[in-house]
């Protein structure tokens, strides 16, 4: 590559380049260790119905490195997919996802519970993805309807064929899917017709600003529409605000994740935001 770029091949001692590729190679190293040592967690973050009352929550992945702050997932999973450390641990994350939801269903104040999981597009094109998901809930014994599966745009963006198959696969074994981020890609919409989908998930970004910006309030009143008309549950994430949420309710989307209800949490602080809630 360097010698192909010829005269180009400066770009390479870019010291500020080769920063950040330096960064980013110390990154994966300490991934790939912190993966091997166990440095994982999973918060989970409340989604709430119209009555205000958990309906699930999102499974979401922690790196608790011993000398880092807490790496952010934004960053730390672009890595990830890049190494490919994102298959065995988006598969670990299900497991933990499913034996939660396996603890749950021996409640009843739980019962009704789901979770959602998301997943990357690198964990969704590898071959054994369908099993894995087979195997996490048959090994846990679970109803396949409580696990919510979150895919992203990016998927649409090539292999719609084989795209469309493992989605009809999963949904077949009973798994809800959810598209997340909504809005921010590029499906067209004769592909989302095509989609076994459940959910469309309208990202933060056009909540965010959703009662000062007459752009953002379009998108959101729009995909909330496209649901409806497709006939698609709707979520809204990043809702921080009663106002926010007034807003979405009166545009037709009942379900939100955000700020509002509450932060991503460890098991246990879940567990006690809970029994806080329950009468
Ligand atoms: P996402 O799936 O869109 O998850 C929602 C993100 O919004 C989470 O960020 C959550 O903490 C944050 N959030 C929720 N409510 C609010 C709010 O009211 N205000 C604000 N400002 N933020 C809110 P987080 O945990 O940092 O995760 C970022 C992204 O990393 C996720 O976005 C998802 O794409 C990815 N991610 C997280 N866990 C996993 C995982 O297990 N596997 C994969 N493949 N990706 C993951
Ligand atoms: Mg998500
Ligand atoms: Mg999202
Ligand atoms: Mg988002």
């Amino acid at each position: 590559q360097a010698k192909s770029a010829g005269r180009n091949a400066v770009r390479f001692f870019d010291p500020e380049m080769q920063a950040t590729v330096t960064a980013s190679a110390a990154l994966a190293t300490d991934l790939r260790q912190g993966w091997r040592e166990g440095q994982f967690l999973v918060d989970y973050q409340p989604q709430v119905g119209a009555d205000g009352r958990m309906t699930g929550v999102e499974a979401l992945v922690r790196w608790q490195h011993p000398q880092r702050d807490r790496v952010p997932p934004a960053h730390f999973i672009s890595i990830a997919e890049e190494t490919s450390l994102i298959v065995p641990i988006g598969r670990w994350v299900l497991e933990q996802a499913c034996a939660q939801l396996a603890q749950w269903a021996k409640n009843p104040a739980r019962a009704h519970l789901t979770i959602a999981v998301n997943v990357s597009v690198r964990q969704f094109r590898d071959p054994d993805f369908v099993d894995e998901v087979m195997t996490a809930i048959r090994d846990s014994g679970i109803s396949p309807q409580k696990l919510k599966l979150e895919l992203t745009e990016s998927l649409l963006a090539e292999e719609m064929e084989a795209t469309v198959a493992k989605m009809a696969a999963l949904k077949d074994m009973g798994v809800y899917l959810s598209l997340d981020d909504f809005g921010m890609g590029y499906s067209s919409l004769s592909y989302l017709k095509r989609l076994p989908l459940d959910q469309l998930k309208i990202d933060r970004e056009f909540v965010k600003d959703i009662l000062t910006d007459a752009n953002d309030a379009a998108i959101a009143r729009t995909i909330i529409g496209l649901a409806q008309s497709l006939g698609l549950g709707v979520v809204a994430e990043g809702v921080e605000t009663q106002e926010q949420r007034a807003f979405l309710a009166k545009q037709g989307c009942y379900e939100y994740q955000g700020f509002l209800f509450c932060k991503p949490l460890p098991i246990g602080e879940l567990e006690e935001f809970m029994d806080s809630m329950e009468p």
